[in-house]
């Protein structure tokens, strides 16, 4: 044997004994994957989405269309620059993340940064940015942090990580319904090694392009998506699937970010007992966000439900089993009470908020805070310009800050 050959056959044995030992006997799924960094583009040329199979071959696309919900996020092409770590004035609160989803909109037709100085809220998560990772994103992220304002991203990532467009040709890298039929529709195959693979890449170019100025990162699974029922994934609910793909995430952002934190989250069908198969990664953060909740009753009245969804009681379950696993030092609740998006059956044009009840509010986030959880966040998508024009008040934007600036157990 040549001497390259017997390196060769070193590392090989090296890579399966190191895999190996970070496996646990939990997870089986693991065997498949290795962080290998071999499709990881040197020059930071934007998401790998290009199929090795297609290369010669590339999908004409539509180039010049704007890009829909489901298209990958494109990073600007500019490299980015190294990021510099902010230092955050000392906050001793107990809500310590105090934060709203906006969508950019929202922020272009109103001062949102103003707004949040006058009432504590301290973290912005903007969807819809004319580029993520671009120089729009970096003034923005720039302009926050100098008024003492974190930035993350939170929203669904199972089709930018795995790309619809794959489907073509890699039919086994989507999930399989309860029928046994391959569709694309929502999420992938989470034990399949080059998906596996194809995740740890693809969160690499992700992370970077949009990377938090709190280390908090999301990638959620599709919305309201279902899971692989294939012979490797049935054995897994819904919630221990996507654990699989964070446990690979969260190794995908420490490869360039040390202090990156990992959202898992517990929504919809993810509103599950926690995982007996399946053990979180150090750097995995609770998340949970009772889309399914009614507003005019606490969280705390076990026994409220809307219509035939779980009960507030069971919600409250889950989130209490999954705190014996979690750290609630670190916990997140994602809420609905400013959700503009949620009042208005997610169509134009706005209509008034509708989850705004005070005295639940101030009821949920003593219930939150008895639990141990200190970071809050709300949607408040479409608190913009046309809401301050069609209905003139947003001081329920200042009760909510004041209320988690303010609170003390
Ligand atoms: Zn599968």
């Amino acid at each position: 044997m040549k001497r390259a050959e017997s390196i060769i056959l070193l590392l090989a044995v090296f890579t399966l004994l190191f895999t190996a030992n970070s496996c646990t006997e939990k997870d089986p799924a693991w065997l498949a994957y290795h962080k290998s960094t071999a499709r990881q583009d040197a020059g930071g040329g934007g998401i790998i989405i290009v199929d090795e199979d297609d290369e010669q071959n590339p999908d004409p696309g539509s180039p010049g269309e704007e890009p829909g919900p489901d298209d990958p996020v494109q990073p600007d092409p500019q490299e980015p620059d190294e990021p510099q770590e902010p230092e955050w004035p000392v906050d001793n609160h107990w809500f310590q993340t105090r934060g709203i989803i906006l969508t950019w909109e929202d922020v272009v037709t109103l001062d949102w940064i103003a707004l949040a100085k006058t009432c504590g809220i301290n973290t912005f998560s903007v969807n819809g940015f004319p580029s993520i990772g671009g120089k729009t994103w970096k003034d923005y992220v720039a302009k926050c942090t100098q008024n003492g304002i974190r930035i993350c991203y939170e929203d669904h990532m199972g089709s930018q990580l795995i790309p619809r467009s794959l489907f073509k040709t890699h039919p086994e890298y989507f999930r399989m319904n309860e029928n046994g039929v391959r569709v694309d529709d929502v999420n992938f195959c989470v034990t399949n090694p080059e998906v596996q693979q194809r995740v740890y890449d693809n969160a690499v170019e992700l992370g970077k392009a949009y990377a938090p100025t709190n280390h908090r990162y999301y990638f959620w699974g599709d919305d309201f998506g279902k899971k692989c029922h294939c012979p490797n994934c049935k054995q897994y609910t819904d919630v221990e699937q996507w654990l699989i793909v964070e446990n690979i995430v969260i190794d995908a952002l420490r490869s360039f970010d040390d202090k990156a934190m990992l959202a898992h989250l517990l929504y919809d069908n993810t509103m599950q007992y926690p995982s007996t198969k399946v053990s979180p990664k150090e750097g995995i953060f609770l998340q949970f966000a009772p889309i399914n909740r009614r507003w005019d009753y606490s969280i705390a009245n076990a026994s409220a439900r809307k219509g035939n969804y779980q009960t507030h009681g069971y919600m409250t379950d889950c989130l209490k089993e999954h705190l014996k696993i979690f750290p609630a030092e670190t916990a997140e609740v994602l809420e609905y009470w400013l959700d503009v998006t949620m009042s208005s059956g997610w169509k134009k044009p706005v209509k008034k908020i509708a989850q705004w009840y005070p005295s639940v509010y101030q009821q949920d986030i003593a219930y939150y805070a008895s639990l141990g959880i200190r970071n809050i966040v709300t949607y408040g998508m479409w608190i913009g310009g046309e809401y301050l024009n069609s209905f003139g008040d947003i001081q329920f934007v200042k009760d909510y800050g004041n209320g988690l600036l303010n609170y003390t157990k």
